[in-house]
């Protein structure tokens, strides 16, 4: 079994990009939405870029991708879609992305909600999720419908527990500050909110969370729990356990 070790790559304001390496210099990364701060590191780190992960076409997430591919010859498997404006191996549902020279593969789930073709590539007890499932949030709908998204986050909360879920913003503790509002009685996510307040105050990174934990404290992955269908009903009556009590959430979420 390869020795994993990731780490986070920061870019932009909040956004990570995920360095995997297993210990020789070969590595990968997810999500390169900016191509310098990764040539930083693999000079830095005296690494080889083989292997790129995209989950979705937003330009914070690809927009490095081309330039690194180019200048290193680095694999790219994405979503099969075409604002992805570059060559790179296309990758659906049940599909395996082979890292062959880290001895890594990663298997493909489906999650359409923020867009339509995201993708998360999960193995090796993790979950690179992108911007579908943010640690206790989720992404905004820009393309999908509040069903799509509660069929997605649904498909990862069968993930083990014990799942470490990377993601691609550090969004943590405005989304604890929001999740209390839904929730305000939830002890795990009143302890949650104070840890991920220290860490932030020390400008520590708050990723990964585990899959349990997320189940536990995050409304969008609660939304058939009794405390958040109630929090839904009191903005609309017509919330029900599953979808529309996500889609209220979500709505609400939004204008929060
Ligand atoms: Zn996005």
């Amino acid at each position: 079994m390869p020795v994993l070790n990731i780490s986070a790559i920061p870019a932009f304001q909040d956004n990570y990009i995920w360095l995997i390496r297993t210990g020789g210099t070969s590595c990968a990364v997810v999500d390169p939405g900016e191509a310098r701060p990764v040539k930083e590191t693999l000079e830095r780190e005296g690494l080889q870029l083989r292997y790129i992960l995209l989950t979705h076409h937003h330009p914070d997430h690809i927009g490095g991708a081309e330039v690194l591919q180019k200048q290193t010859g680095a694999d790219v498997f994405g979503p099969d879609d075409a604002r992805i404006p570059f060559q790179y191996r296309a990758v659906k549902e049940g599909d395996i992305a082979r890292l062959d020279e880290l001895g890594l593969e990663f298997r493909v789930l489906e999650v359409p909600g923020h867009t339509a073709s995201h993708i998360a590539f999960t193995g090796h007890g993790c979950l690179f999720s992108g911007d579908t499932l943010f640690s206790v949030g989720c992404g905004r709908l820009f393309e999908g419908t509040p069903e799509q998204m509660q069929i997605s986050l649904d498909k990862l909360a069968e993930l083990p527990p014990d799942t470490r879920v990377y993601c691609g913003h550090e969004y943590t503790r405005a989304n604890c500050l929001f999740a209390l509002e839904v929730e305000p009685e939830n002890q795990q996510l009143q302890e949650k909110a104070r840890r991920v307040n220290e860490m932030r105050t020390k400008g520590e990174i708050t990723l990964p969370g585990t899959m349990g934990e997320e189940l536990a404290v995050n409304p969008f992955l609660r939304s058939r729990q009794e405390a958040v269908v109630l929090a839904a009903k009191k903005r609309n009556p017509k919330a029900a356990p599953g979808a529309s009590t996500l889609a209220e959430i979500r709505h609400w979420k939004d204008s929060w």
